[in-house]
């Protein structure tokens, strides 16, 4: 039989009206950042750059802080819970309009599959205003405690593998339970920040209210350690995390801290083999790995290793990589030239430690950051693959005999963020569940997100939970 053949399907992009130059959000109004300094964010998957975009100096972010605090004493404390309520809804609403316009400049800014953006960060997004809009009203049945207040200006911190999904999972419940915002997204991917900027601006959302200060590093730090600010919400590295928990350490903030994982995905003998399979490419191959609760260790009961390696190679040949924008697309570019260069690195490392690599042909593109998904088989426990987060297409599979083993080897781990697990039986579902050490574990799946369900770690996968109702008791303080 002749192989059939895709033809493109690529996404347009004239739906996005990319500017040349993006200012800073402050008070309502976007501005020039005081000095002019900007830097600029390209299209990882051809290196194109896309616009300039304001570098925040130190007063650009107190500027930002001024407008909020204001914002939170003069109207947003004073607007009923129910009018809070209704701004998130239009803000809900005016994001599934646009939502063909944010997946297409979220695709360009970060390099994952429009697939992906279309089906599942965009929609995700909206739906995460629509359900925080309905808490609005009734934050004193949310079994938080009674009477719950918010804690003034909240400052947060998103990383660049779901750019508007990270935003719209802080914004929503700090704008639910009263609290105003100084947001500020990751260096390689502020886009789709700026134009939720605009959709807050038709919302008719009050200034100040919701301010965007974009920058690096080093603006976050600025906003972390900022006076005016009562709480700060990290998603982000471990490192960056534990930096941040240091500095607020004796300062009366509050603190919420999304952090890495090494999340074990563990398949019994017993499993559906063919549908464990599909989960486990969907654990690390969604989204390149990028994901803070990728099943990036494979946990693979012995009787069945080759049956499913098997499987898991003759599927991954099936997986297209290419540009973000065709429809048909898997696998899209990795995010910047120093994630890949972290991703060539601990995958040699997988070579020179002793276990042994595999990835399906497929061709590359000439320009941008690519990497092959990739399988390590033999790995050990002490190989730098099985114990640090790579963050990129690159699964490690280690093997288990007795389900007490898996255990052991799924909790042995810094982090406890995720887990997966795969079997025919319920009962076997709750024995691993109630022993695992990890914030989500998915059941016969993997990678379902919903707005209603809390989603956090363990240990060093960071602490408080985000979304549902544990999600809102980060957002406020409950008077004594
Ligand atoms: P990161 O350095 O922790 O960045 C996350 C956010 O924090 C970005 O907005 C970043 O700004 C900002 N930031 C950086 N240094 C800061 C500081 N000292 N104080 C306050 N904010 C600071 O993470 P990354 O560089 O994007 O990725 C590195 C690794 O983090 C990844 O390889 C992965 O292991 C992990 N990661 C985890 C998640 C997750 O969801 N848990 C998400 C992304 C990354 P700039 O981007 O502008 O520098
Ligand atoms: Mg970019």
């Amino acid at each position: 039989m002749t192989k059939f053949e895709y033809a493109p399907a690529p996404e347009s992009t004239s739906i996005v009206d990319l500017k040349s130059e993006y200012g800073l959000f402050i008070n309502g109004k976007f501005v020039a950042p005081k000095g002019g300094k900007t830097f600029v964010t390209i299209n990882p998957a051809n290196e194109k750059i896309l616009a300039k975009v304001a570098y925040a100096s130190n007063s650009d972010v107190d500027k930002a802080v001024i407008a909020a605090t204001e914002a939170f004493k003069k109207t947003w404390s004073r607007t009923s819970p129910s009018e809070r309520g209704k701004y998130l809804y239009r803000i809900a609403r005016i994001l599934q309009e646009r939502a063909r316009e944010f997946a297409v400049l979220e695709t360009m800014d970060n390099g994952k599959p429009i697939r992906e953006t279309r089906d599942i960060d965009i929609p995700l997004a909206a739906a995460h205003f629509f359900y925080h809009a309905g808490w609005a009203d009734k934050l004193e049945f949310a079994g938080v405690g009674s009477n719950p207040k918010p804690h003034g200006v909240v400052g947060q911190i998103i990383p660049w593998n779901f750019p508007l999904l990270m935003l719209a999972w802080k914004v929503a419940p700090a704008l639910a339970t009263g609290n105003t915002v100084v947001l500020k997204p990751a260096e390689t991917t502020p886009l789709t920040a700026l134009l939720f900027a605009e959709v807050c601006q038709q919302a008719g959302l009050p200034a100040g209210v919701l301010n965007i200060v974009t920058g690096d590093g080093a603006t976050g730090a600025y906003l972390v350690n900022h006076p005016g600010i009562q709480k700060i919400a990290f998603t982000g590295s471990t490192q960056v995390g534990k930096g941040i928990a240091r500095a607020i350490s004796g300062t009366s903030k509050a603190l919420t801290l999304e952090l890495g994982g090494k999340g074990a995905n563990i398949i019994y003998d017993d499993a559906a083999i063919d549908e464990a399979v599909e989960g486990i490419i969907s654990g690390i191959f969604f989204n390149q790995g990028h994901v803070c609760c990728a099943g990036s260790r494979l946990l693979v009961q012995e009787s069945v290793l080759d049956e499913v390696t098997e499987k898991l190679k003759r599927r991954m040949s099936l997986i297209r990589v290419g540009d973000p924008l065709d429809k048909n697309t898997d696998l899209g570019a990795i995010n910047s030239k120093a994630q890949l260069e972290k991703i060539h690195e601990l995958a040699n490392s997988g070579d020179s430690e002793g276990a042994q690599r595999w990835s399906p042909e497929c061709e590359l593109p000439g320009a941008g950051f690519w990497f092959k998904p990739t399988i390590f088989s033999g790995v050990a426990q002490s190989h730098r693959i099985a114990r640090e987060e790579i963050f990129g297409p690159v699964l490690s599979i280690l093997t288990f005999r007795t389900p007490q083993e898996a255990i052991e080897k799924a909790n042995n781990t810094p982090f406890g963020l995720s887990a997966g697990i795969w079997t025919d039986k319920g009962s076997k579902i709750l024995w691993t569940a109630q022993r695992l050490k990890a914030g989500v574990i998915w059941a016969n799946t993997f990678n379902k997100f919903d707005p209603a369900s809390p989603f956090g770690g363990y240990k060093e996968s960071g602490w408080g939970r985000e979304g549902g109702r544990h999600g809102l008791a980060a957002y406020v303080k409950v008077a004594k």
